[in-house]
């Protein structure tokens, strides 16, 4: 038995009882729904959120559907939607930034243009009554000419701060989530966007903030609650947020399914649901391995584990928000709503041991550290691992070939490449004009094919199998890495046998055969 420590900057307990629990995440504990030592809104009803990924929000004729499914969903509980922007407009945002600095205003009106129009036209497709319709033209118009003023300023001073970029980034999501609302009043029902600058309250680490619980719940609770007494459809931009005093910030990219956790945390849903465009997690990237197969449900550290080693479907931190409450979280496809998805609850559906999911970190690249004898192994290892320490280093690898006794392996992403290897060359310089080291390499451009599942120690001679179906399509394995958890482990690739590889290792443990 172990105490679970809260992952968030500050507590989660808001009363109830510390949760302790011999898994990895606590059960849910079964109490009456109190927040803020108030009664739920609409006691009869569960309350569940529901967010919604750029593919999903990403045209007139997505967000119909993503409509459709609000509807159903609040004949029987109350529901808080978050949203993330149309997809591919947060990319454009980000490079009307970089543009402005770098004095390409060109660019930046043809993004501007391209992003008022796609927003234009969907509201054209959704909104019936020209009132409102043009109330809404008016709010997509008055958005884009602030993010415009907003990159003039970082041309005229061609500077562009993370402060500057987090203002305009998240405008994708300040402009989707009034066309979904009107979409929703469309259809009858009473609904109010509402920016999570409003709600969600982080720290000022600008391009990755991170939540404050306590803050966080309590405006949730002020100015959610009331909405939904009232019978209206909050729907709340993803991706954003503000620091205490009101400075725009975002949680990183891809993290609308944090907001979404973080919603549901601060409000105690009774379930969180992640809409996007695939059938819940697969067994792996269905766009690189097309017979991988859905995952009925799996356990919160299954899922985080997943979403860590690259699997794109969940952002890394989806489920800190989550851990201490066992609330559980359910992937949809927007497109397929009727198909079930993938359920994650702290414990999962099965004990047995096994892999569940084959996922690749790509963008990685591989420094190999020679000693020259293995009695300088320690040494070396010692150093090269404080090197590492100092720069997110993803896996540190056993070298396959028979002769790597003496050599350390580390994987680092691209972008901290150059930088590791050159801080490593900085701190064995000595020995290395002393052939106390052989050599330091840099391989740029490997990718990390990580098996994720339980006990993966005592499932069998999983690491001979994958090796050696590899080997039999003359892949080349430069190192495998497996931690003590059991939970993972990884086998590092050329990068541009990702697809291949992933394909292999997933036909070898025979993931497609059925539905899991
Ligand atoms: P959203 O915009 O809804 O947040 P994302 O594009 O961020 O959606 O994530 C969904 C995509 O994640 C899928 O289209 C799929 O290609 C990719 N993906 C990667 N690994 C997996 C996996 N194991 N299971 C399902 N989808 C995966
Ligand atoms: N729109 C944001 C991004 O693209 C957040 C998200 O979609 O999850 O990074
Ligand atoms: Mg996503």
């Amino acid at each position: 038995m172990r105490h679970i420590t809260n992952p968030l900057r500050d507590g989660a307990e808001r009363g109830k009882a510390s949760v302790a629990t011999s898994d990895h995440y606590p059960a849910r504990v079964l109490q009456p729904h109190l927040v803020s030592g108030s009664p739920r809104a609409n006691a009869h009803k569960t309350l569940q959120v529901m967010k919604f990924g750029g593919s999903s929000v990403n045209d007139a004729a997505c967000i119909t559907k993503v409509a459709e499914i609000i509807k159903n969903a609040v004949l029987d509980s109350d529901v808080v939607v978050v949203v993330s922007a149309m997809r591919g407009v947060t990319d454009l945002l980000i490079e009307s930034a970089t543009e402005s600095e770098a004095g390409n205003q060109h660019r930046v009106t043809a993004i501007f243009q391209e992003v008022r129009q796609r927003h234009e036209s969907a509201a054209t497709a959704l909104i019936h009554a020209a009132e409102k319709r043009e109330k809404i033209a008016h709010g997509i118009d008055e958005l884009i000419r602030d993010a415009e003023s907003v990159c003039r300023e970082i041309l005229r001073q061609r500077k562009l701060t993370p402060r500057m970029c987090d203002s305009i980034s998240g405008l994708g999501e300040r402009l989707s989530a009034p066309l979904v609302a009107a979409a929703l009043e469309e259809r009858g029902l009473r609904s109010q966007a509402i920016e999570a600058t409003e709600l969600i309250v982080t720290d000022s680490c600008y391009g990755s903030a991170e939540p404050y619980m306590d803050l966080t719940r309590e405006r949730c609770e002020a100015r959610l609650r009331p909405l939904l007494m009232q019978g209206i459809i909050p729907v709340v931009t993803g991706f954003v947020a503000a620091t205490v005093d009101g400075v725009r910030t975002t949680l990183g990219r891809n993290s609308s399914d944090y907001s979404g956790t973080i919603m549901g945390a601060a409000l105690d849903a009774d379930e969180v649901t992640l809409w996007t465009d695939v059938d819940g997690i697969l067994t792996s990237d269905p766009r690189l391995v097309p017979s991988a197969s859905s995952i009925l449900e799996m356990s919160y550290r299954e899922a985080s584990d997943l979403a860590k080693l690259g699997a794109k479907v969940l952002h890394p931190k989806t489920l800190h928000a989550l851990m201490q409450s066992g609330i559980p979280l359910s992937i949809r496809n927007t497109f397929a709503p009727d198909r079930p998805g993938t359920k994650i609850t702290p414990d999962g559906s099965s004990n047995a041991a096994g892999v569940r999911a084959v996922t690749a970190i790509c963008d990685s690249a591989l420094i190999t550290v020679r000693a020259s004898s293995v009695l300088e192994v320690p040494d070396t290892l010692r150093r090269t691992l404080a090197i590492a320490a100092a720069i997110p280093f993803q896996v540190r690898l056993v070298p396959q070939s028979s002769s790597s006794k003496s050599a350390i392996c580390i994987v680092v992403s691209s972008n901290h490449a150059e930088s590791a290897f050159d801080a490593l060359r900085g701190e064995f310089a000595h020995d290395l004009e002393h052939e106390k080291l052989k050599h330091i390499t840099l391989h740029p451009s490997v990718a990390v094919i990580a098996l994720v599942g339980r006990n993966l120690r005592n499932a069998g001679d999983i690491v001979e199998r994958v090796t050696a179906a590899l080997y039999r399509d003359t892949l080349k394995v430069f190192g495998i890495a497996q931690p003590s958890s059991g939970s993972n482990i990884s086998f590092v690739v050329a990068q541009q046998d990702v697809k291949l590889a992933l394909t292999i290792v997933h036909r070898e443990l025979q993931l497609d055969e059925h539905v899991r």
